[in-house]
């Protein structure tokens, strides 16, 4: 696999300096832009995201700022957004950044991993787009991408596959690493796309992609496991007096944890 992989390096880093770097949290390599922007990518689509960036680096500039920032202002600004958690381990890993760090983001993979909130995806790529430090980020586009160009029938769900490419990836990081990791994942993003046919003929590793050559993109990648959805059903209270109206705030852990919501409980009363 690594020959074959050797040979995508050099057109996916050229390919990826070509494009046009438009979005908002392309224009520096400032870690704590790069750091931000990928939190809230993390299960949301890159066109909601831009405003919520845009206004997330006006009011929270500095790292001090997201660490001072009182918890409701900063639930306020991811508002929308959902899966609140990441917001505060942003704050959380802000606050380790002052106290541990003399408020200056870590500058290696390991370091950036002990934050709050950053696994293994987000340290790689804060440690290769900011430092260049030669290091995989591999998020599903990118498992996505080098199944594809091996052929790989491997279930890209299990954890396993993760670890076998990034280790595959590991072996061939070049000295423009940030531009390789982020030209993997755009290139997931624009041109290798998920659920349909790709556009190959766009594609500047088509030459050396197995997959186009057996003309197999549309069976890979390979996703076994299906998760099973947690149905509830509940009956919600809408209290109204005169101009009030009943709210609660939810419970300090759990999903939406500290939000608030119209009292319910979990069984159909009507
Ligand atoms: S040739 Fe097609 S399937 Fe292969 S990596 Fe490029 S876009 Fe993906």
């Amino acid at each position: 696999m690594k020959q074959e992989l050797n040979k995508i390096v050099k057109p996916i880093v050229k390919w990826y300096q070509k494009q046009e770097k438009e979005l908002p949290w392309k224009q520096d390599k400032e870690p704590y832009h790069i750091w931000v922007s990928e939190i809230m990518l993390q299960q949301t689509r890159i066109e909601a995201v831009k405003k919520y960036y845009t206004r997330f680096m006006q009011e929270l500039p500095t790292i001090q700022d997201l660490a001072d920032v009182p918890e409701e202002k900063l639930l306020k600004l991811w508002e929308g957004l959902g899966y609140y958690s990441r917001a505060r381990n942003l704050k959380k890993a802000a606050i380790q950044i002052e106290q541990d760090y003399q408020g200056k983001m870590p500058t290696t993979y390991t370091e950036l991993l002990k934050l709050s909130g950053i696994g293994e995806y987000t340290a790689g790529a804060i440690a290769s787009i900011s430092y260049n430090e030669k290091v995989p980020a591999v998020d599903g586009n990118v498992l996505r991408v080098i199944s594809r160009l091996v052929a790989s029938k491997a279930d890209v769900l299990l954890p396993e596959t993760k670890r076998n490419i990034t280790k595959k990836l590991l072996e061939i990081m070049p000295e423009e690493a940030g531009d390789f990791n982020e030209g993997l994942m755009e290139l997931g993003e624009k041109i290798c796309i998920p659920n349909t046919i790709p556009l190959c003929e766009k594609c500047p590793v088509q030459e050396f992609c197995i997959a186009n050559q057996k003309k197999l993109t549309t069976q890979i990648p390979v996703r076994i496991k299906k998760q099973k959805r947690k149905v509830e059903t509940k009956t919600v209270f809408i209290l109204k007096y005169k101009n009030q109206i009943a709210i609660r705030k939810r419970a300090k852990t759990g999903i939406l944890a500290n939000l608030y919501e119209f009292p319910n409980i979990t069984r159909n009363c009507i």
